[in-house]
């Protein structure tokens, strides 16, 4: 193409664009305006039912690296524990052992997210919120065998009693999971199939809807949200807290309480974060630098070095995960440095009270719910969209909210920080969740910032997003994605970065 041509085709475009910022006046724009693009299609509202996402779910402490191939499996394998401890005396009696079969991503990088540590872990007694980091250590030591005791019978819990499975499957959900209890005859005595479904979530099979209470406001999307607050005359915390008292049955101190320690896990993960230096745990080396960012910040100009800081918080946050410490799912942990990046930013810059970071905490859950519910929050089934493009998004609301702005303005920092993920993709190198996880999550935060800065400066009403639509094309988006892109090893970076 020559100059000219060159000149001629920008001048066109550019006034293409023009054409549709002055449209982009109000939203909903209408489909006639695209005749010859729109295909006829419009936009469907989301209508996934109501959400019952509790904030104890969608904030839940575990440990790293990653909430749907770590948490999930130690808490499936708990579950699975249980389960067993409830059996007849006379099918323990038969009992000879215990075998897990691993499908699609658990099974194509569990090995890098230390799904297999997590389930031995889950099987020897572990708890996700309070799991012993060092033994995780330990058993990522192949050749040592552990035992646990159900009922009174003794099992051998070890590497050799996972299988890891097909990585392309026909079961309903990405990331599945098979237990079994086999018997002296080699014949499965009891099985359950688990589903892993982002975030640290997970069901099974032909479970039985859990026993809990409805939302006092029910809502699918942020219209319903919206319509909702206005009618009631109600604001977002206050929906969103009479909510969770209603599913979980506590009273309001108990639902505060869960916020503050999640805001000060995150904050104490940042803290421990920029304390530390030197190599993360990988087969290849890779040195934390939340620490070496943090100091250099402090010789950067102003402008510089708050990037700077934002980003070591972030690292900060990631890091620790990496190296599998506790975190909190935000909505996971893959993205565990994004929202408390910001969680820091609000209480160390802005001095934001108390009060204020929970009301922002309550705003990011409503976030993840209309996420979760109505597209996903898993790698595996929407590609890394869903998990740092929603944190980023959580983290926007978050701190719009907790700064003091409307209902609206909170929403379009949401949609503006999730637009701008759109399509992006889960290719950890050698699936590990450190490249380009740790990075993403301070492009996350820095995004995220933003997007509170975008929103609270522009006119509201005149933005044409809306968070329903940018989670809707998340979800197509993410349909669309080839699988070897949806947190499976084996496509982008994940390829490109290592050498043959
Ligand atoms: S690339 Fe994104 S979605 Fe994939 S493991 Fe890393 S943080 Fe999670």
């Amino acid at each position: 193409m020559d100059r000219r041509t060159f000149i001629k085709m920008a001048v066109i475009s550019s006034a293409g664009t023009l054409y549709k910022s002055k449209i982009a006046s109000a939203r909903g724009i209408p489909s006639k305006v695209f005749d010859s693009t729109a295909g006829g299609r419009c936009y469907v509202p989301p209508a996934k039912g109501v959400i019952e996402t509790s904030l104890t779910d969608m904030f839940k402490i575990g440990p790293g690296p990653s909430s749907s191939h770590t948490v999930a499996p130690l808490r499936i394998s708990s579950n699975f524990l249980k389960a067993l401890e409830d059996l007849t005396k006379d099918l323990m009696e038969n009992a000879q052992s215990i075998q897990v079969e691993l499908f699609g991503s658990l099974s194509a990088t569990g090995k890098g997210h230390r799904t297999d540590r997590a389930i031995l872990a889950g099987l020897m007694g572990q708890k996700p919120e309070t799991c012993d980091p060092k033994l995780m250590n330990e058993l990522g030591d192949t050749t040592r065998r552990y035992t646990t005791t159900i009922s009174g019978k003794t099992f051998e819990v070890s590497k050799d009693i996972i299988v890891w499975g097909k990585i392309e499957h026909d079961y309903p959900f990405a990331n599945t999971m098979i237990m079994r209890l086999v018997g002296k005859d080699g014949a499965t005595l009891f099985e359950r199939e688990y589903y892993s479904t982002g975030g640290g979530f997970f069901h099974w099979k032909g479970q039985p809807a859990p026993a809990r209470g409805k939302p006092l406001r029910p809502f699918g999307s942020m219209a319903e949200f919206k319509r909702l607050a206005q009618e009631s005359n109600k604001t977002l915390h206050e929906i969103i807290l009479e909510n969770e008292k209603a599913i979980m049955n506590v009273r309001e101190d108990e639902v505060l309480a869960h916020l503050d320690l999640v805001l000060k896990t995150m904050e104490d993960g940042v803290t421990q974060g920029l304390a530390e230096e030197g190599l993360l745990p990988a087969p290849f080396k890779f040195y934390r630098k939340a620490k070496r960012i943090h100091e250099c910040s402090k010789n950067a100009n102003v402008a510089d070095g708050f990037m700077q800081q934002m980003s070591s918080y972030a690292l900060a946050g990631s890091e620790g995960n990496a190296a599998g410490r506790l975190g909190i799912t935000a909505p996971t942990l893959g993205s565990a440095g994004t929202m408390p990046a910001l969680v820091y930013v609000m209480k160390h810059h802005l001095k934001l009270s108390q009060d204020a970071m929970r009301k922002g905490l309550l705003a990011a859950g409503l976030v993840g719910f209309l996420c979760k519910n109505n597209a996903s929050v898993a790698g595996a089934e929407v590609g890394c969209q869903g998990e740092i493009g929603v944190a980023s998004s959580m983290a926007a609301a978050m701190i719009s909210y907790a700064t003091g702005s409307s209902l609206e303005v909170t929403e379009l920092a949401a949609t503006i920080a999730l637009e701008h993920h759109l399509g992006m993709s889960c290719d950890p190198v050698g699936g590990l969740v450190l490249i380009p996880c740790i990075e993403r999550n301070a492009f996350g935060a820095i995004k995220a910032y933003n997007a509170y800065l975008l929103a609270t400066n522009e006119i509201a009403s005149q933005h044409w997003e809306d968070l329903d639509r940018v989670i809707m094309a998340m979800h197509e988006t993410g349909i669309a994605m080839p699988t070897m892109f949806k947190e499976m090893g084996t496509g982008g970076l994940g390829v490109t970065m290592v050498d043959c």
